[in-house]
């Protein structure tokens, strides 16, 4: 199974689609990643999703990956005496420390910590932001409000601060128990909710210790303006639209998403474009002209993948909305101006033999018009480096490493291979060929570019360049 795209999809999985039958379809469909949220599975849930994948993955024989999203320091009110209350512009409203249920003059706010940390002025989001607050008073444990927009308000429904710089780290005692939950589990990836700053993500590293890839969640104002040092130290970043489309002016999210699929791009970091895609799809079989627009948007863009949160976790139509996405990407893919708009956006290689050879390896593939890029990679990192290139040639990948395989299922244009290294230079020639072959990306007497560290083997190590030609019998001869 090898997709004829070169942007990946992922696929959140939730109640409409958390069996192994329904996994398969979307895996067929053209799911290269699925998404487990952690805001709503239990360990349990989320081992037994895990098998289920895994088990998919095998029938397929085509290497899946896994993303274990944690919830993150999501704010959240209290209850209320009789489940909501009804607020309105202009009134007084208290969020305090108290855990008495909540009437219409005030409500808990289960975070004392935080409450010390908002100042006069900043704002509060509530219910994704249908609701908003002005802090009038700080102090004594509570923050006094003034109604801007009112609205109704029930139960631990969700609070933005987008002014405040809270003081807590990304991870949550329930994060830290569900990553560990996550990497025992063997996943491929953990994204992390509400980063604020570098230090989130230096946390989480430390914990992680390279067992599994660490994407952060771009849905803070505050993580925007620190979005270099925050991109140079994950391995993969998600533009997490939803909550930044709350916290930050929403007319500026379309201009930050193509900002930051170009700071990717520079920075050679897998970016992930996330929610409401397809947001339609989750009670209707087809989606609105808009929705097949924005996601054509971050394919012409170049971005490394896009998401399905409730379209295929809790929708109607999950299996409708990968078949759509897939498609719509195979089209712009194809469309006469697409190679034209990701060449513009190309990035100058950095100053390392790595880099460099991956520049020439795309400029010798396209010149010699060549089947297709093989690179040996042990970490995954000599292709991500190909794919920062966004060659118009297929990137197929080999790796011995079966985390490396899994994990490069969320990056542009990368067709990964388990495979153990290769002996010596005639059986590195031969294994790129015959692989090449079996996946039906080179026909005899086409030829290849190989790009490979000496001596064989090395990790980090890439420094050169062969071009051979895939034989009859599919091994290669240069
Ligand atoms: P969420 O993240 O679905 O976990 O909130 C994505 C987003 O905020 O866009
Ligand atoms: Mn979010």
């Amino acid at each position: 199974m090898r997709r004829l795209r070169r942007v990946k999809i992922v696929a959140t999985l939730g109640p409409a689609s958390n069996s192994e039958k329904v996994i398969e379809d979307l895996a067929r469909a053209g799911a290269d990643v699925f998404r487990i949220n952690m805001s709503h599975a239990s360990h349990d849930l989320m081992r037994e999703t895990v098998a289920k994948i895994r088990s998919v993955e095998r029938l397929l024989s085509h290497p899946l990956g896994i993303l274990v999203d944690l919830q993150g320091p999501k704010l959240r009110v209290g209850k209320f005496a009789e489940g909501a209350v009804q607020l309105v512009a202009g009134q007084k409203f208290t969020l305090d420390s108290s855990d008495a249920p909540g009437t219409k003059d005030r409500v808990n706010l289960p975070h004392s910590e935080i409450i010390e940390s908002v100042s006069v002025g900043d704002r509060l989001l509530l219910d994704d932001g249908k609701l908003q607050l002005k802090a009038t008073r700080v102090g004594g444990g509570a923050i006094e409000t003034e109604v801007i927009y009112g609205g109704k308000l029930s139960d631990r429904k969700g609070v933005s601060l987008p002014d405040t710089l809270l003081p807590v780290g990304a991870l949550t005692e329930k994060d830290h128990d569900d990553l560990l939950a996550g990497l025992a589990a063997d996943c491929d990836w953990v994204a992390l909710s509400f980063v604020q700053r570098p230090e989130d993500i230096i946390d989480v590293r430390k914990i992680v210790q390279g067992r599994a890839g660490v994407m952060a969640k771009i849905e803070k104002p505050q993580a925007v303006e620190r979005l270099e040092e925050i991109i140079k130290l994950c391995d993969a970043f998600m533009i997490a639209r939803g909550d930044l489309g709350v916290e930050m002016p929403i007319e500026q999210v379309p201009g930050l998403q193509k900002r930051m699929i170009r700071v990717a791009r520079r920075y050679g970091k897998p970016v992930v474009v996330a929610t409401q895609m397809l947001e339609s799809m989750i009670s209707s079989p087809v989606p609105t002209r808009a929705e097949v627009s924005d996601v054509s948007i971050a394919v012409f863009e170049g971005a490394d993948a896009i998401m399905l949160s409730a379209e295929s976790a809790s929708g109607q139509y999950p299996v409708e909305a990968v078949t759509m996405m897939n498609k719509v990407a195979m089209a712009v893919e194809s469309d006469v101006n697409y190679r034209g708009i990701i060449r513009a956006q190309a990035a100058e290689p950095e100053a390392t033999a790595a880099d460099a050879i991956s520049a020439a390896t795309r400029q010798v593939a396209e010149t010699l018009d060549l089947a297709a890029i093989v690179t040996y990679t042990s970490s995954g990192s000599t292709a991500i480096r190909a794919a920062r290139e966004r060659p118009s040639k297929p990137i197929l990948a080999l790796s011995p490493n079966q985390r490396t395989v899994r994990r490069l299922s969320v990056v542009w244009g990368v067709h990964c291979v388990e495979s153990p290294d290769a002996v010596n230079l005639e059986d590195m020639v031969d294994r790129a060929c015959i692989i090449a072959y079996q996946a039906a990306l080179a026909r005899p007497g086409d030829r290849i570019a190989i790009t490979a560290g000496i001596p064989l083997g090395t990790p980090g190590a890439t420094n050169m360049l062969r071009i051979a030609f895939v034989r009859q019998d599919g091994a290669g001869s240069s």
